[in-house]
Order: structure tokens, then sequence, then C-alpha cells
């Protein structure tokens, strides 16, 4: 119990799978204490098992529930120390606007947006009583150039992405450092989300338009230096950082690429 007071404490939501999964591992693999939250119980569990025994605590919730973020987090931290808050959790959105049903473009907004922006909110005091903490915000490629195809999901991640310039200026008195992650296609259960009106998911349509998978493994690398490092934002992935390059200096290359559905 003594030792574990002075472990640093990561808290992350959408820690039962995907990118939560593999950055709750890497920091606990570090010696973190980790707070594994997520909608999906049996998805926390299994987290928990492949973790170091009594490294790591579970946390159900929903993301777009503030009482419920208040709960875990201090749940999570009684002695109100956290050192880095990872707002993870997220869900796909693609195929076209004009066609979407409406509920589902705000149910997206929901979870991608509001989510986060409860994190932030409940997580401020918990990082402002801890030096040298973090607040880890998971954007997208797609919040690089608009992404046709996945509009309101770029939307959400466009919005993260300002949050995140706001509030590392914002907080930058009280010491959180904020920063976001902006992987392209990383090999997660995301991908297998079916695109409506079509009969593929989005792992298909990426691996037709001949683009490549990055491996989780490499988010969660990002994700420990971005915690330790300076800048605001960092990409992963070949078309993350091709699209950082061509979004500066060919955006309308990138137009025209988003007018053919590319
Ligand atoms: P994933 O589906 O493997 O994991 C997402 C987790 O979030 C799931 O465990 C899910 O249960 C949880 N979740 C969903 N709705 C929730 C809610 N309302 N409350 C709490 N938890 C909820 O996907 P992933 O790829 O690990 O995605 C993590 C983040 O990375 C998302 O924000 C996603 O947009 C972003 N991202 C993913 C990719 C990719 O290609 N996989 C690329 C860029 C960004």
């Amino acid at each position: 119990m003594g030792e574990d007071m002075h472990r640093r404490r990561l808290f992350v939501t959408g820690g039962g799978s995907g990118i939560g999964r593999a950055v709750a591992r890497l920091f606990a693999e570090r010696g973190w204490q980790v707070g594994l939250a997520d909608i999906d119980e049996a998805g926390l569990v299994a987290v928990q098992r492949e973790l170091p025994a009594g490294r790591a605590s579970t946390h159900v919730m929903d993301v777009r529930d503030r009482a419920q973020w208040a709960a875990a987090l201090a749940d999570f931290a009684p002695d109100g120390r956290i050192d880095v808050v990872f707002n993870n959790a997220g869900i796909a959105a693609s195929g076209g606007f004009a066609d979407a049903d409406p509920s589902a473009l705000e149910r997206c907004i929901a979870i991608n947006f509001t989510g986060v922006v409860h994190g932030a909110h409940a997580a401020h005091r918990y990082l402002k009583a801890t030096p040298g903490s973090c607040l880890l915000n998971t954007a997208s490629a797609a919040g690089i150039y608009g992404t046709a195809g996945a509009a309101i999901y770029s939307a959400t991640k466009f919005a993260v992405r300002g949050l995140t310039e706001a509030l590392d200026g914002e907080w930058r008195a009280d010491g959180i450092k904020v920063r976001s992650l902006m992987p392209s296609f990383i090999d997660t259960p995301l991908l297998d989300a079916l695109v409506p009106g079509t009969n593929a998911n989005v792992r298909e349509r990426v691996a037709a338009a001949g683009l490549e998978f990055t491996p989780v493994e490499r988010v969660a690398e990002a994700a420990w230096a971005a915690v330790q490092g300076d800048m605001v934002h960092t990409v992963v992935g070949k078309t993350a950082e091709r699209m950082k390059f061509a979004a500066r200096w060919m955006p309308e290359k990138l137009r025209r690429q988003m007018g053919r559905g590319v």
C-alpha cells in the first residue's frame, strides 16, 4: 500500500480495448498505477487480468455522464492526485453525411467530444493538485484535414484538437500539460465498424485504398513520449505524417483527394 501511494497514476477511458488497453499496459509495465475506465465491463476485466497483479483498478462508466466521471475519478484517486488523465474512449462514424441517421451523428458527438469535455472538466482539480501532470486526448489524423466520408467523426476530432490547444494555454499556469495524439489507421476493433450503406467495414475500406495499419504498440509509445515531451500534438502512422505535411504545404492537393473520396 505504501508503495502504491507513490506510484504515478494514469486514468484511461476506452481502457477495455485497443489504444487504451495498449497504453495502460505500457504504463503499468513501467511502474504506473492504472485506472481502467470503459462502458464495456467484460473488456475492463480482461485487460485488468493482463496487467501486473494489483496494478489496475476498473471503473465501469459512460464518458457522456458527468456524475459517472466524478465518481470514477474519486474512486481511483481518493487523495485527489492523478498524474495523467487519458481521454481516449471514442467510436467510429463513417459513411455519407447527408444519408446518416441523425441519432448516430449525435452519438458520435456525445462520445467523441462531449465525453472529452466532461473528462477534462472533471480531471482539472486532480491534475492541478499533481506536479508534472498531463491531460492527454485522443484526436486523430481525421483532425488534420476535414475527412470526406467521415465528416462528423472528423469534426469531433477537430474539436478535440481545438480543446487541447486552448487548454494547453489556459492550464499552463496550473502546471498542467495538455496533449493530443493524432493517429491514422491503428489496428484495433474500432476498424471493425461497418460503413453504413456498404457491406464493408472500415478495415476493409482502408485496405482497399492501399493505406497502412499501424500497430497499436506504436500509439502506446507515442502516448508515453507525449506525456513526457513538449509537443502539443503527436501524429502516429504514415498516413497521419503525410496528411500533416500535405495540410501544411499542399492543401489544394488534399482537397482534391477528399473530393475523390480518397
Ligand atoms: P476500440 O474500439 O478498440 O476502443 C474504444 C473503447 O472505447 C472501447 O472499449 C469502447 O467500449 C469504449 N467506449 C465507447 N463508448 C464509450 C462510452 N460512451 N463510455 C466509455 N467508454 C466507451 O477503438 P480504439 O481504436 O482503441 O479507439 C480509441 C480512440 O482512438 C478513439 O477515440 C478513436 O477515435 C481514436 N482513434 C482510433 C484510430 C484507429 O484507427 N483505431 C485512429 C485514430 C484515432
